[in-house]
């Protein structure tokens, strides 16, 4: 079988970040035993990791082999042991030079429920139903990166300055993304500005319902973030796509994650004109680090969204998500999801089940 080649740069960075990482590799191999696909993958420090080793959290040579990888995969970076460090030299400064050098404009967050984890979500299960829904966040725009910027002296007191800007190609690009995801998907984007109070957010929304003219099959509406906010955990089954800006996207995705119940589910992927990164929203978990039990369910979730959007395999992808399903429906937990009086297993039985489904599922 003639193989088709990728290059993964593969950073698992700190904490917990190898622990699952190691799960998601061993999926990734069974793709590439059952598919005519083959993976070479480069490791790279990362976060506190790179720190300890040569005093910054992205080296050049490993930022240079993420640029010429078809995708990279993260961990998760930071701890404690970092935390005191000047903000220019923190482990998650990894994360933004990354986001920024390979252009990440998209990030990608499902959040989906699986049927055997209805309990673990906070809302009712008739409100919480079957939500499979998808945060679309401009990334690399708006007032985390407007200038001017700062806090100055006024000569009274000190005043705080962020600024919120965007320019119409950048409120297309996400646009254009978003429409082009809501087309595999269910065909509706819910477009979140504060258009009532902010011009940057008019902006936005003239630009969402000019580029929406192209998709005539897509059904498009606007909610203002406050109502957002409100009907995400009032009615979540109505959203497919939401589409949003930096910061927006920063809480409503949160918030949207927090809907399925645990952190150690939950995906990501970040999308730009060169590779994409894939990576777990959870954090290094510190709290659980080096003891076999963080939920490695997220960072195999992550690659499945790889083969979706890196090597457009969507039938392996969802035979990666109906391989955790199937999992979680024999009962297997690990500890963060796991209901009272059961028996959690580790991080590595996990990865075992998982990709032991996987394989069935691949035949
Ligand atoms: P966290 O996501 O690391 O942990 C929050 C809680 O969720 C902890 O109790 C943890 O044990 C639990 N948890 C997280 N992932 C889990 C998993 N896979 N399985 C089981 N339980 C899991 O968030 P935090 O505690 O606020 O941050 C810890 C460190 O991680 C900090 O240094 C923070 O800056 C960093 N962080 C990094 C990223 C990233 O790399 N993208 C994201 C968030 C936080």
């Amino acid at each position: 079988m003639n193989k088709n080649v990728k290059k993964i740069a593969v950073l698992p960075g700190d904490g917990i970040g190898p622990e699952v990482v190691a799960e998601a590799l061993k999926v990734m191999n069974i793709v590439a035993q059952n598919r005519s696909i083959q993976f070479n993958f480069s490791p790279g420090l990362v976060g506190g990791a790179s720190i300890d080793a040569h005093a910054t959290p992205l080296t050049d040579a490993t930022l240079q082999m993420c640029l010429e990888s078809d995708a990279v995969l993260l961990g998760a970076v930071g701890g404690p042991k970092w935390e005191n460090l000047p903000h220019a030299q923190k482990p998650e400064r990894a994360l933004l030079k990354l986001r920024k050098e390979l252009g990440l404009f998209a990030n990608v967050r499902p959040a989906k429920i699986y049927s055997a984890l209805i309990d673990a979500s906070t809302l009712k299960p008739e409100v919480i139903g079957n939500i499979d829904l998808v945060v679309m966040r401009e990334l690399t725009g708006g007032i985390y990166f407007g200038e001017p910027r700062g806090v100055r002296d006024n000569g009274q007191e000190k005043v705080g300055i962020n600024t919120l800007v965007y320019s119409t190609s950048e409120i297309a690009r996400i646009t254009h993304a978003a429409f082009d995801l809501s087309r595999k998907r269910r065909k509706i984007v819910t477009s979140v500005d504060k258009a009532n109070v902010l011009d940057t957010y008019q902006l936005w929304r003239d630009v969402v319902n000019s580029i929406a003219k192209e998709y005539p099959d897509v059904k498009l509406s606007h909610l203002y973030v406050d109502n957002c906010a409100m009907q995400l955990i009032r009615n979540p089954q109505q959203f497919d796509v939401i589409l949003t800006e930096n910061m927006f996207g920063d809480i409503l995705s949160d918030e949207a994650a927090m809907l399925t119940g645990s952190i150690g589910m939950l995906p990501s992927a970040s999308l730009g004109p060169r590779s994409a990164m894939y990576e777990p929203v959870h954090g290094s978990a510190p709290d659980i680090a080096g003891k076999g039990i963080a939920n490695p369910i997220a960072t195999i979730a992550s690659v499945a969204m790889m083969f979706h959007y890196s090597f457009d395999m969507p039938a392996e992808a969802m035979a990666i998500e109906n391989a955790i399903e199937k999992v979680l429906n024999q009962g297997y937990r690990t500890a963060d999801i796991a209901e009272n009086g059961k028996v959690p297993i580790s991080t590595q039985e996990m990865g075992k089940l998982i990709t032991t489904a996987l394989q069935s599922e691949l035949k």
